[in-house]
């Protein structure tokens, strides 16, 4: 039925956006090439100027800023993100995630198997 699903709200789209953005860095390379540094970087950039939801962008755009994604490897961009969604995360007065368990969530299950 073309009228049972709606517009997503400020939550909706962003817990379905975040899924996204950690699941695409989780598949960044361990050794990225220049120009995958560069084409990530710019992504972020993009990103931030699009993302809609206005309040949303403008502080993603002074985060980015102040820390710039860290595009050397995997490692370092999936914790670069971490950081950043806690800092969201902190605002909202959402409990921090320990990104010491970012590739358990968002790559490869946890260590229980419980996603296996
Ligand atoms: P979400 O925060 O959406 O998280 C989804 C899942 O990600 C969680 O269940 C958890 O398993 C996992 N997770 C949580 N923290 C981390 C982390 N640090 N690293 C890795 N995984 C984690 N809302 C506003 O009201 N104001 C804003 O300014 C705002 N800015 C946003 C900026 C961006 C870029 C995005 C994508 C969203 C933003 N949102 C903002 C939406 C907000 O962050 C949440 O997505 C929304 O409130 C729904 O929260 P949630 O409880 O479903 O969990």
């Amino acid at each position: 039925n073309i009228r049972q699903s709606c517009p997503l709200d400020k939550d909706e789209l962003g817990s379905k956006t975040w899924a996204f953005l950690h699941t695409m860095v989780a598949y960044y390379p361990d050794h990225p090439n220049e120009k995958q540094k560069a084409d990530v970087n710019s992504f972020f950039d993009t990103f931030s100027k699009f993302y809609p939801c206005n309040i949303c962008a403008e502080d993603l755009q002074k985060q980015f800023k102040h820390s710039p994604p860290q595009t050397e490897s995997q490692e370092k961009l999936s914790q670069w993100l971490c950081r950043i969604h806690n800092e969201v995360n902190k605002k909202l007065g959402k409990p921090e995630f320990d990104c010491k368990l970012v590739n358990q969530r968002w790559r490869d299950g946890w260590l229980d198997g419980s996603c296996d």
